[in-house]
């Protein structure tokens, strides 16, 4: 019988206390779905971490065969961490997971069976967050409407990273080499069958969020800025606008020089335009920048990930097929 192969792939950072908590969670999930004919395996990718997660994880790949971990050179970041998991997937589908329990393994069968229908992209949409503040809610609510209206791309509303990818889904995401990952987006760009399952985003199992407000932000700067150059255009529009009104005042200053003299004058308007001018200047090239920057980034080719240590789970990926 030729079974099915799945891979859930959880990248982790300091997750030492969440780690053990996540496996106990998980391994009856991959259990249940034997019978349905889907092999499964977890992948546990190290992105750095500072505590003592990698003895954990080869605690927990010694106890079990299923388990494959790999081990970055340094902290490259979750999207880096989840490229270099899914990279290291060589057949089958892969499910994303966080390591700290906020997505609920037990709906991985559902994943799947939809997987089974025929969706490439089957991803888990928030119902509800449990145990995040209302800023964090607010902020990830208002970012996902506006970039949603500024790209062209399609990015699901409140959707994270969890989801599952079909194999075709896998093997088109890993041509997409760009350094900076706005992973969200790259998922939107591959297309394909997609659909979503609504879930509870439950509360972290132990430890706290790698994400903070200023590290938010950064990340909504760079989905902003890897998928839509509204920004740019944007800088256009205000450069465009200031010209005109500028225009407009200085045909009048004209004709106003010349119906009544020109006493010398006005030395707060001018202060107040050039102020104001300069001031656009600078965020416009600003704006640039900011793609300048990536651009720059981009060019170096450097690769996205190192990988320190990589050991396939024992069960090997030849008994897939029996
Ligand atoms: N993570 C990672 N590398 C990092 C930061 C986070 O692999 O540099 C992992 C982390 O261990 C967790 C997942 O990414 O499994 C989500 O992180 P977190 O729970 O801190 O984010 P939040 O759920 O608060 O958005
Ligand atoms: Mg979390």
């Amino acid at each position: 019988m030729i079974r099915d192969l799945l891979t859930v792939v959880v990248a982790a950072r300091d997750e030492a206390e969440a780690l053990p908590l996540l496996h106990r969670r998980l391994s009856p999930v991959l259990d249940g779905l034997l019978a349905g004919g889907v092999e499964g395996r977890v992948l546990y990718v190290d992105d750095g971490s500072d505590d003592a997660t990698w003895d954990v994880m080869r605690g927990l790949a010694n106890g079990d065969r299923r388990v494959a971990l790999l081990r970055l050179s340094r902290n490259f970041g979750k999207e880096a961490a989840l490229t270099a998991g899914l990279d290291h997937v060589d057949a089958g589908a892969a499910v994303l997971l966080d390591a700290d329990g906020q997505d609920p393994p037990e709906l991985i069968p559902l994943l799947v069976e939809k997987w089974r229908e025929g969706f490439d992209d089957v991803y888990g949409m928030r119902e509800q967050r449990d145990g995040e503040g209302w800023l964090k809610r607010g902020t990830a609510h208002a970012f996902y409407r506006v970039i949603q209206r500024l790209s062209r791309t399609p990015i699901p509303t409140d959707t994270g990273d969890f989801r599952l990818l079909s194999p075709r889904a896998l093997a088109a995401l890993r041509q997409l080499r760009e350094r900076h990952r706005f992973m969200k987006g790259l998922f939107g760009w591959i297309g394909f069958n997609r659909v979503a399952v609504p879930y509870r985003r439950e509360p972290r199992l132990a430890g706290d969020s790698k994400f903070d407000l200023w590290k938010l932000w950064n990340f909504a700067l760079e989905g902003i800025t890897s998928f839509s150059t509204a920004p740019l255009r944007l800088a256009t529009y205000v450069g465009l606008a200031a010209a005109l009104a500028a225009f407009a005042y200085a045909v009048w200053i004209v004709a106003k020089a010349l119906l009544y003299g020109d006493a010398v004058a006005g030395w707060p308007t001018m202060m107040t335009v050039i102020l104001f001018l300069g001031g656009v200047q600078l965020v416009a090239l600003g704006m640039i920048g900011e793609y300048l920057g990536r651009l720059y980034e981009e060019s170096k080719q450097r690769p996205l990930y190192l990988v320190d240590d990589w050991r396939p789970a024992p069960a090997g990926v030849s008994s897939a097929v029996s």
